[in-house]
């Protein structure tokens, strides 16, 4: 048996794992620095190296001090901020801090272990030198004209799968106080070649989960022998919900699970963190129920990890903005379908008082301090010190959500300049930045001058 779960602590709640997720190039905890990006996967990086390790050192640093456990960095391998270097930088920042640092891990796809560089470990280095080893559609052309630093690589070539093997072994051997990755198997359409269809029995549309379960078992077997306690999170870009989409589409991104998931989720190696999507069957979004057949498998075998793209800008969200009773939603029915690990986007610095919030929230619901995920007792315990009371932080949370809702902001503004007066220099702060932000939304709705 090895020690690679998530350890719960005695006083751990039903929610034992907190995680945040992020992509180098979006993430912005150094302030007032250039280069930012505020959406996309795969994008280039336009900050300087000092800033990603400042970035990365304070964000490590708040989540020392909440109580969140991980963070998974996509990206963290690239030349322009300083490779191996930078990264050893922030594997030893994240030791000092209690926090394991999980580096995202494209196999086939997203890059592989070294996102963008000149490194025989880069998937576009990989592809580029071996051309019939990409990924193609039905009529044998390569897969799509995606970024280079998105190819995607065949799954059944023995070739790939060495070079997916090899890849991570060497990740570990560079970083020994690595914390853990998060691979995922690509989700931008999956390899049409002959061999890849023979292979399969059941449809492959963008995603495909006999090719999970064909490629987890053996990266993270390569993993453990170098990295026996390492965290390892395999993404299923799936909810737990059973799949009642059309038989002739195969489920995408945050649809449900298809009927032979279960079959391949068997397949998947023991004591790994199994991440699932919420967007699709939860608030704000609602578009698929989320019921009590939505079980995890229960066995101790693997941890279950819920997220969602809460307070960013995919999914038809806002970057920064509070989702406090949709956090509260996703923790509370992930706890019922057997979900002891959360996560969420740690891209916005928590200077926005609305991701603040939501990064609390992660670290609040669910724990011992609140083991129903009650977001009365968030409000109460948590929030309501930082906003100048219980009340509040129940006007905040409701002003906040008026971002949706342009022509109740100006009232929103005026009930705030009201409050001001009363408030200590830190919730006034707060109550500021809300109120800037929330007129930036009536600035744009407003008719052009
Ligand atoms: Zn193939």
């Amino acid at each position: 048996m090895t020690t690679t779960a998530p350890t719960p602590s005695p006083a751990s709640g039903p929610v034992r794992t907190r995680l945040f997720w992020t992509w180098d190039h979006c993430t912005e905890w150094a302030l007032n620095r250039p280069g930012a990006q505020t959406i996309g996967a795969s994008n280039p990086y336009f900050r300087s190296r000092d800033s990603f390790v400042a970035d990365y050192t304070r964000l490590l640093k708040w989540c020392g001090q909440h109580g969140i456990d991980g963070v998974v960095v996509w990206g963290l391998l690239r030349d322009v901020h300083g490779g191996i270097d930078a990264a050893r930088q922030l594997c030893d920042v994240a030791r000092e801090c209690g926090v394991r640092l999980l580096a995202g891990a494209g196999i086939n796809a997203y890059g592989g272990v070294y996102y963008q560089g000149n490194s025989p470990y880069s998937l576009a280095a990989h592809l580029e030198k071996h051309p019939d080893l990409y990924a193609v559609d039905p009529n044998g052309a390569k897969l799509r004209n995606l970024p280079t630093m998105h190819q995607v690589a065949c799954p059944s070539r023995p070739e790939n799968q060495d070079f997916a093997v090899t890849s991570l072994r060497w990740l570990f051997e560079q970083l020994p106080t690595l914390g853990g990755v998060q691979i995922e198997s690509g989700d931008t359409g999956m390899c049409q070649c002959r061999l890849c269809r023979d292979r399969r029995q059941f449809p492959a549309g963008v995603l495909s989960w006999e090719d999970m379960a064909m490629l987890y078992p053996m990266t993270v077997k390569a993993i453990r022998a170098v990295a026996p306690d390492a965290w390892i999170a395999c993404e299923t870009y799936s909810h737990p919900e059973p799949y009642a989409g059309p038989a002739e589409r195969p489920p995408g991104f945050g649809d449900g699970k298809p009927v032979w998931a279960d079959a391949c989720l068997a397949k998947f190696p023991d004591d790994i963190l199994v991440q699932w999507v919420a967007d699709f069957h939860g608030p704000p979004r609602n578009d698929h129920p989320w019921t009590d057949a939505a079980k995890v498998n229960a066995s101790p075998r693997h941890t279950h990890l819920m997220r969602a793209h809460f307070g960013t800008h995919w999914m038809g969200n806002i970057r920064g903005e509070l989702a406090l009773d949709w956090i509260a939603a996703m923790v509370q029915r992930g706890i019922a379908s057997g979900c002891t690990a959360t996560s969420l986007f740690g891209e916005v610095s928590p200077f926005n008082p609305s991701a603040e919030l939501n990064y609390l929230a992660l670290a609040n619901l669910g724990s011992a301090a609140n083991p129903t995920a009650d977001i009365n007792v968030f409000r109460r315990d948590v929030a309501a010190p930082l906003l100048g009371g219980v009340e509040p932080a129940t006007a905040f949370a409701e002003f906040a959500r008026r971002c949706r809702q342009p022509a109740r902001i100006p009232d929103a503004l005026t009930e705030i300049r009201r409050r001001m007066a009363g408030l200590d220099a830190a919730a006034a702060r707060r109550w500021t930045c809300l109120a800037a932000w929330l007129a930036s939304f009536a600035e744009d709705a407003a008719p052009a001058k």
